[in-house]
């Protein structure tokens, strides 16, 4: 992860369109979107377990099949919404469908393919679009809780969400997605990225030992069953550095997509300023003796 996003303008582009097409609340419907353009939208079971769904394109016309064998509505909703930003980014037709015809998608947060990648971005952006997602952020709440109130409204998942809740808060915040005693992925939010002395949290790193994360992650049962625990770590515990500042953890179990999601948050971080000031104001009330 850098400072410039790579991939930052397919949200920004799945924003304009939302906001151009009058879409003035949540959730938005994909579906009708795709109709709306001629595009026809069907379900289609794939023999392949990694296909999530396909951008077909016949002439001039275009159709979307998506995936059936995951029976998850806020999937299917997300890859739709990942067949549309192959329709609508700049090049992405050209550069994604073969000579068959055929585009064969593996959307959310797994692909390292550029493509698949900013169309997973444009995804979330046309479905959460900050404008109408901030305003609902800011009264959902905190922590996982926040995270599936928003999911609801938006009737995403509560990985996409998550991911999206890190890139809009202004709180410093991280999600972190694990499997087993390894960490998949995480997002910090820039909140949180902007502090200085913490390290940032890599993939393919092992979970902390002392956490609830890695406590929950010792049975697989917790995973399947959605098993969910709200709890408290240090930051110090995820983040290294000196700090010595309790953070809330709340963990759930990600069901048959087999991983676990950890929203990390009520990061309380010590103000230098503040210590500054302080420090000045007990300067200023020790009185000085004239020798
Ligand atoms: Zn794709």
């Amino acid at each position: 992860m850098t400072r410039a996003d790579p991939c930052a303008f397919a949200a920004l582009a799945a924003e304009q369109l939302i906001n151009g097409f009058g879409i003035a609340a949540l959730p938005v419907d994909p579906f009708a979107i795709a109709r709306g353009r001629g595009i026809e939208v069907v379900p289609k079971p794939s023999r392949d377990a990694g296909v999530s769904g396909m951008l077909i394109r016949v002439g001039n016309e275009f159709a979307i099949a998506y995936a059936t064998h995951i029976d998850n509505k806020p999937f299917q909703r997300f890859s739709i919404s990942h067949e549309l930003g192959h329709y609508f980014l700049p090049g992405h037709i050209d550069a994604v469908i073969g000579t068959n015809g055929i585009h064969e998608s593996r959307a959310g947060f797994t692909s390292n393919d550029r493509y698949e990648m900013e169309a997973d971005r444009f995804a979330a952006g046309f479905l959460m679009p900050r404008h109408l997602f901030f305003p609902a952020l800011e009264r959902a709440g905190r922590g996982l809780a926040a995270v599936e109130s928003l999911a609801a409204l938006c009737k995403t998942s509560l990985h996409a969400t998550a991911i999206r809740y890190t890139q809009c808060t202004r709180d410093p915040v991280a999600i972190v997605v694990s499997v087993g005693s390894r960490i998949d992925h995480c997002f910090m939010s820039e909140a949180l990225k902007s502090v200085d002395g913490i390290d940032w949290i890599r993939k393919r790193e092992a979970v902390p030992r002392n956490t609830p994360t890695f406590a929950f992650n010792q049975d697989v049962e917790n995973v399947r069953r959605a098993v969910r625990v709200d709890e408290t770590s240090t930051l110090q515990d995820w983040f290294g550095g000196s700090r010595s500042v309790e953070i809330c953890e709340d963990v759930i179990g990600l069901g048959s997509y087999g991983k676990t999601l950890t929203v990390l948050y009520d990061i309380a971080l010590p103000d230098d300023d503040e210590e500054e000031d302080e420090g000045f104001l007990i300067e200023s009330w020790t009185p000085r003796f004239r020798r």
